[in-house]
């Protein structure tokens, strides 16, 4: 089931969040939206899944208009928004069957409410209240409410946002085991999220799409560009030697015996940095390749 977004604007008053955004979303695949805070990811989610209205163009999943409230869109789709508002004094089970039964999903509730539990690795607090879980849980209960009526198409809001590690890891196992059969869009504001877990990436500024690449081209993109070495000697070398170093550009001290070097080219640069250490008789004592963060990904892409 497909997502196309034509010319998408929206204004909130005289602010425009949205600036005429348009893209397509194939079948199958998962799909990272990545941006900063108050990039428009939300506000894109909330118009694709028809909670909200655009003030001009278009979104049609599965060739059907969303801004038309048809109830075939709500079936579809399966939607995590962002902050996940539950009701805390609901159980948790008593809450699926509430969210179940807003879709009539054909299939009997029971089961399926059973099924997605075991899915979701809810079983040992299935009978809580929501109030009282941990936010890990919390967060698997709101997932389980997007996948209760085995929707096509999946739209999470900032699905692993303020999780710890752990849950994190757990999350981002459901999200890609749930996504094998389903199209997928997720947003985040952490690159390593796309790496794990999207076949592509379409990156928004500012309401405006920047960048829309298979996560495979994004990262020959950056890797080709820079690359950033931390690195820690037993002394401080001569300047003159570090400049000496193939395919160096640039370094400076960070403090004591710590050196940030920076290189491009598509070569690591770390082997030379080792032999330069060997051939100086200095020793390395650390080395970091530092990696690319959302800020390096986007002055990459929009430059
Ligand atoms: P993101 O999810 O990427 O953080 P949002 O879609 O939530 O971004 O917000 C995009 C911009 O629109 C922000 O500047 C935000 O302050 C603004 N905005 C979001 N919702 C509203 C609203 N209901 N009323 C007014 N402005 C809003
Ligand atoms: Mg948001």
């Amino acid at each position: 089931m497909s997502i196309v977004v034509q010319g998408v604007t929206k204004l909130y008053g005289s602010q425009k969040a949205l600036d005429n955004v348009s893209f397509e979303i194939k079948t199958g695949e998962i799909v990272g939206f990545l941006g900063p805070n108050g990039a428009g990811k939300s506000t894109m989610m909330k118009i694709i899944t028809g909670f909200m209205p655009p003030t001009t163009g278009k979104v049609y999943v599965n060739g059907i208009d969303t801004s038309a409230g048809s109830p075939e869109i709500k079936k579809n789709i399966g939607y995590l928004p962002e902050n996940n508002p539950l009701y805390p004094e609901m159980y948790v089970r008593e809450y699926l069957q509430f969210a179940a039964s807003l879709y009539k999903s054909g299939i009997s509730v029971r089961e399926q409410i059973d099924r997605i539990i075991n899915i979701t690795g809810l079983e040992p607090e299935q009978k809580k209240k929501i109030g009282s879980l941990s936010k890990g849980y919390r967060q698997r209960v709101g997932l389980a409410q997007a996948l209760i009526h085995d929707p096509d198409v999946l739209i999470l809001d900032e699905a692993t946002t303020g999780l710890d590690p752990n849950q994190i890891v757990e999350i981002r196992n459901l999200i890609r085991d749930a996504g094998r059969e389903k199209t997928v869009m997720l947003s985040t504001h952490i690159m390593q999220e796309v790496e794990a877990i999207c076949d592509r990436v379409i990156i928004i500024d500012k309401g405006v799409i920047v960048a829309d690449e298979a996560k495979s081209d994004i990262y020959s993109k950056i890797s080709s560009s820079r690359q950033t070495i931390l690195v820690e000697f037993d002394r401080d070398p001569e300047e003159a030697m570090l400049s000496a170093i193939p395919g160096v550009d640039s370094f400076r001290k960070a403090k004591d015996r710590i050196w940030i070097i920076e290189a491009g080219g598509e070569e690591d640069i770390r082997p030379a940095i080792f032999s330069f250490a060997v051939n100086n008789k200095l020793t390395v004592l650390s080395l970091q390749k530092q990696e690319s963060n959302l800020e390096e990904v986007f002055r990459i892409l929009t430059t």
